[in-house]
């Protein structure tokens, strides 16, 4: 059976070999056709991704070309709206972009020592600003001594996608501990919050490009569907994987291992 899919595709062809002889040559094309499918609804995802803002700005753009609505309210509306739409559009291809500049550069270039120390510092601050909505209770525990190697700013998007999420995915007032502590040679990362959680279904299929739980809600909280995406491929190039613990209801666990320094 194919590798990556179940379905086996096969491809055949007769040849002419000889006089009144033929070849007949069977290809397993499954991981093509995988590939092309993925492509293909990359492409579709992207469209309607950057569509849907689009519509809404120019619905609010035929609005206001309409004279016969005076209304201040229905501007400041309208402006709230295209403002929201236009940084939707702007997270989507910020998302894009990281996720091709880490695809295109093939040969990763290690740095010996990443301060993930300061660089959790930084995402502390910002997400203080973050979570002025939410009020959330935000601990981060952090071994100051503890550096990888690593690419930062490839490592630095992994953490800030993990801790946004849990922001994003818990109720107000809830509960998230950030932690960055030795573990025998590794270093751990951990995000635990006690949000919604995820079903088992869906744990699976989480880091794939656009996978969302629920598309409109998570749409609505300016969701992309690429940040996991995102995590996975930055920690495989970091020869580590992030391992997902959840029950819906009760919160879930995001973490991951890389060597220490
Ligand atoms: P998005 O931009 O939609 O947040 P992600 O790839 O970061 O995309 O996450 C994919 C989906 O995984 C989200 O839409 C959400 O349904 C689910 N998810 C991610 N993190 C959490 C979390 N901490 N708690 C519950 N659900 C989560």
């Amino acid at each position: 059976a194919s590798p990556i899919n179940e379905q086996l595709v096969l491809e055949f062809n007769i040849v002419p070999y000889g006089a009144e002889q033929y070849l007949l040559t069977v290809r397993d094309i499954s991981q093509l056709k995988q590939l092309e499918q993925v492509r293909k609804d990359f492409v579709a995802n992207v469209s309607h991704e950057l569509r849907t803002p689009l519509t809404v700005l120019q619905g609010y753009l035929e609005l206001m070309d309409d004279e016969s609505v005076p209304d201040e309210k229905i501007w400041r509306k309208a402006h709230t709206v295209m403002l929201e739409q236009t940084k939707r559009m702007d997270g989507l291809v910020q998302q894009l972009l990281t996720l091709s500049r880490i695809e295109a550069s093939a040969r990763v270039q290690f740095e010996d020592k990443v301060d993930v120390p300061a660089m959790l510092a930084q995402l502390k601050l910002e997400t203080e600003s973050l979570n002025q909505e939410k009020q959330h209770h935000i601990q981060f525990k952090i071994d100051n001594s503890l550096y990888v190697t690593g690419v930062s700013e490839e490592l630095r998007s992994a953490f800030s996608n993990l801790v946004i999420n849990a922001i994003k995915y818990t109720p107000a007032g809830g509960d998230i501990q950030i932690s960055w502590q030795r573990q025998h040679l590794s270093a751990l990362f951990s995000v635990i919050d006690n949000g919604e959680g995820i079903a088992p279904q869906h744990v699976k299929r989480l880091t794939e490009r656009f996978y969302r739980v629920d598309q409109a809600r998570a749409r609505n909280t300016g969701g992309t569907g690429l940040g996991l995406a995102i995590v996975k491929h930055v920690l495989s190039r970091h020869n580590s994987r992030l391992m997902i613990f959840s029950e819906p209801g009760q919160g879930s666990r995001f973490s991951f291992t890389l060597p220490a320094e």
